[in-house]
Parts: structure tokens; sequence; C-alpha cells
């Protein structure tokens, strides 16, 4: 798609941030995302420095006919916050937040990431249910749904969004609370980057740590199974403050292992009763789990996703970890090509599972999030990285529930998928779409389609 020199130019009259097109020493890395595997190429990304720039980015798409991807950062496995010969927004300059200790909350800006949010909330004595990998984005993770170790106190993300600043896709900027563009504001919050672009979020913060109990236990591999179903039984009677997750994993020495991380974010003598069970099992080959700082929670499993490495992923919700489940995890993780690459489970339970489905966007508040992460780096490798998380993926379907989390659907995955992401919030969702963008200008990401009216 070719750019008349005269809108560019136009363009950057209106637009304060920065504008990288393809000749600028910027580009390479500009146009990067998470996920090596995606190499795309935008005719533009503008790193906007407020709403005025975002209305001018949409207004130059509009008038350009331009596809917009929505970059907060850049973690979408899909590579949805990049694409070719569009406008990419690029939120990397827009880092700002606020926080009102006396009201608990925080006005925050789409750029940051969870490991910047969670240092300023900290520095109060308060957080939110965010990411467990420090470098995700807030924007896209919190419009999705988002999981995380607070969740099973706190509720999702989600839950703890107050409000949001929206450019929509004729440029106007509106507001969306419980009072304000109710419809828009129930379908931001787990319906993705469909209906606008967010220039700031509002979320409600809780007193958390600065100390919790936290941390991860680590089994052999030859103990994976059972260490698995002593993890969903554990799960069962678990108090719903605590998060535990279970990942099949290559440990830093080699050999495989079945790890076992969890959080408790109430009193440190309570909680190191709760998670006893889960250091007495086995015994572990390591033990890291008591108590720590929030912030080296949120720290916990960074290393074992880095950036910039080639990733294929499949991820499904299921009701359970289930024995055939677990059978079936065990057997595919024995033959894993690489040793980046896991396995994980990790729970939708307590505050989350209390808000009903269609209290938000997001609907799937039960069970399992099972994640299939392929991560490595020699690209002679991709077939046979991409065919275990496939063979791995078929055959766990027999006991999946149906359902999927939309900010881990891969970028080969069909409309179907998609519905499935929504789940009975889809044709909701297809309503207010129609309403605040009929024409689909917001269409590179889990898509929406706009109601026929
Ligand atoms: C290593 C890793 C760990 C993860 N861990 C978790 C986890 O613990 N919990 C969890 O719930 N998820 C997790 N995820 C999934 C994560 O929620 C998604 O990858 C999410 O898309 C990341 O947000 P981002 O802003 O970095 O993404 P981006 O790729 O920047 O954006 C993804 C999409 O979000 C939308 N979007 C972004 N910003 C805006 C905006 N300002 N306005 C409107 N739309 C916007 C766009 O559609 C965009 O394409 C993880 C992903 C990775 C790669």
């Amino acid at each position: 798609m070719t750019i008349h020199a005269d809108a560019l130019k136009d363009f950057r009259q209106t637009h304060r941030g920065d504008l990288i097109t393809p000749q600028d020493p910027r580009y390479e890395e500009a146009r990067r995302v998470w996920n090596a595997m995606i190499d795309r190429r935008p005719a533009v990304i503008a790193r906007p420095r407020g709403a005025a720039d975002v209305i001018a980015c949409v207004r130059f798409a509009q008038t350009s006919n331009l596809p917009v991807a929505i970059r907060g950062g850049g973690h979408n496995i899909a590579g949805r916050s990049v694409c070719d010969e569009g406008l990419v927004i690029d939120f990397g300059d827009m880092k700002g937040i606020r926080i009102d200790p006396a009201a608990k909350t925080a006005r925050a800006e789409p750029g940051l990431r969870w490991t910047e949010f969670d240092r300023e909330t900290q520095a109060f004595g308060l957080a939110t249910t965010g990411g467990t990998i420090g470098d995700t984005g807030i924007a896209g993770l919190t419009l999705g749904g988002g999981f995380g170790w607070l969740e099973g106190k706190l509720g999702m993300t989600v839950d703890n969004v107050l409000g949001a600043d929206v450019v929509l896709a004729d440029g106007r900027l509106v507001h969306a609370s419980s009072t304000e563009n109710t419809d828009l504001f129930w379908a931001l919050r787990g319906g993705g980057g469909n209906f606008g672009v967010v220039t700031s979020f509002e979320y409600r913060l809780h007193e958390v740590g600065p100390m919790i109990i936290g941390g991860l236990v680590v089994h052999p591999f030859p103990r994976a199974k059972e260490t698995l179903k002593f993890f969903a039984e554990f799960m069962r009677t678990a108090p719903d403050e605590l998060v535990a997750a279970a990942v099949l994993m290559t440990g830093p020495d080699g050999h495989k292992a079945c790890g076992i991380a969890a959080a408790y974010p109430g009193d440190l003598a309570q909680g190191a009763r709760i998670v006893a069970p889960i250091k007495q099992f086995g015994p572990p080959v390591m033990d890291v789990m008591g108590p720590m700082p929030y912030l080296a929670q949120q720290a916990l499993i960074d290393a074992a996703m880095p950036p910039n490495v080639l990733n294929y992923w499949k991820a499904e919700f299921l009701r359970d970890v289930s024995d055939d489940v677990i059978d079936a995890a065990v057997d595919a993780f024995g033959r894993v090509p690489s040793p980046m690459s896991s396995i994980l489970f990790f729970p939708i339970r307590g505050a989350a599972s209390r808000v009903s489905p269609d209290a938000t966007a997001f609907p799937h508040r039960r069970g399992y999030h099972m994640g299939i992460y392929s991560l490595w780096t020699d690209r002679r490798q991709n077939d046979a990285n991409v065919a275990w998380v496939r063979q791995t993926w078929t055959a766990i379907q027999p006991f999946v529930a149906g359902a999927v989390y939309v900010n881990e659907l891969g970028d080969d995955e069909g409309v179907d998928r998609v519905r499935m992401a929504y789940g009975m919030n889809y044709d909701r969702l297809q309503r207010i779409k129609a309403k605040y963008d009929p024409r689909n200008l917001f269409c590179l990401n889990a898509n929406i389609a706009p109601a026929v009216v």
C-alpha cells in the first residue's frame, strides 16, 4: 500500500509523537514484537504522546484507508499488534501512571508493562491482578481478561477496571465506565481491541504485600504424573486466595521437571500453613516457596519466557486437570523438542470465578487455562516445534471444555476458535461492535464481526 506523501506530511503536522517509516534507522527494531516468528512490515509506526495523537492516527488511517494495528506491550502471540503495509499505533511512549492512594485507584497509560505498573503501585503498598510475566503489556492483557497470581483474592484484571478513555473509529474520544457508555465498558472488559483505542485505563487497587507467600517447588520429571495429580487434588479444597499453577518444564540443569508455583497474598503465617502440603509433597528437588516480596513473585518466571525467541502456542480451557489430561500432557512433554518449551496449568478461581460469565465480556471463569508453549531459537527447528504443539493439543481434545483464552489465540486459528474465545457473549459483542465500529476499522485482533443491523 502506498501512502500519499501529502497525507503523510499532514499526519506529521497533527501528530506530536514520533512517526517511524521504513526509511527510518529505528524501523527494524520498532516493527519487532515479542514473538520472533512474526515478521511484518508496517507502512508507518506512530508513537503517540497523548489522546490527541491517537485521534490523529485514527483519522489518518481512515483517510488513507490503512489497516490499523494497536500495540501495548507487543506480547500477543499471534503478533496482532503489528501489520503489513498499515499503521501501527505503538504506545511505547505512553507510560504515564498516577496512583490515588486514598481512593486506591491507578490511572495508567497503555504503554506500561506489568513490571512498571507493579513498581508504581507497590510504592503505595497497593496492587491489582496483573500478568505473571513482567514484560507483558497491561493493555492487551487487560482488554482480553487477565489472569494472574492475585485473581483468587481480587478477581481478574478486567474485574478491577473502573473505566477507560477510548478513541473510537470515528475519531471521538469517549470515556467508558459503569455510568458512561456502559455497553462499551462491558465490551472492553474481555472484547479486546475491537471497539477502539484505549488511551488510559483506570484500575481499582488493593492492599497487597509488600511481602506475600509465593515461589516455586520443583519435582523430577519421572514423578510428573504423581505431582500433577497431587496438584489437581490439592486445588479442589485450597482456599480461594491461593493461586497455584503447575508447569511441565526443563530446568536450568537440562532435566525435565514438574513445578508448582503458588501465591498467597494474605497473612504470612496463614499462607505458610496453606502452602505447607505443597512443600511437604515429594520431596521436591527444589523448594523456593515462602515469604517473598510481591514484586519478586511477579518476576518469578520472567526468565522462562524471554523476548525475541521463536514461539508457537496453543491454549485451551479445561474443567479440571483430569487424569486423562495429565497422562496426555506428561507423555507429550516426554517428547518435547525444545528445552525452552513448557505446558502450563493455571486455574481461574476464587474471586475470578465468583463473577458471572456475562458480567463482563470475559466469560470463562472456571477450571484451568492450559497453555502449550513452544519456544526455540533455531529456525531450522520450526516444523518440529510447531508439530509438537499441534500433536499435544490434538491429544488433549477429548478432555477439553470447548473454550479458549482470547489472549492466547494463535495466528492460524479460524473463526470458530474466535467465537469459542468469546463464548456466550459473542452475539452481544457483535451488536456493540456494530454500534462503535460498524466498518470494522479495528479488525487486526481476535475479530468480532459487526452484527448486521
Ligand atoms: C510471555 C507471556 C506471558 C503471558 N502471561 C499472561 C498472564 O499471566 N495472564 C494473562 O492473562 N495473559 C498472559 N499472556 C497473554 C497476554 O495477555 C497477551 O499476550 C496480551 O495480548 C499481551 O498484551 P500486550 O499489550 O503486551 O499485547 P500487544 O501485542 O501489544 O496487544 C495485543 C492486542 O491488544 C489490543 N490492544 C493493545 N493495546 C491496546 C489499546 N491501547 N487499545 C485497544 N486495543 C489494544 C490490540 O488488539 C492488540 O493487537 C502472556 C503472554 C506472553 C507472551
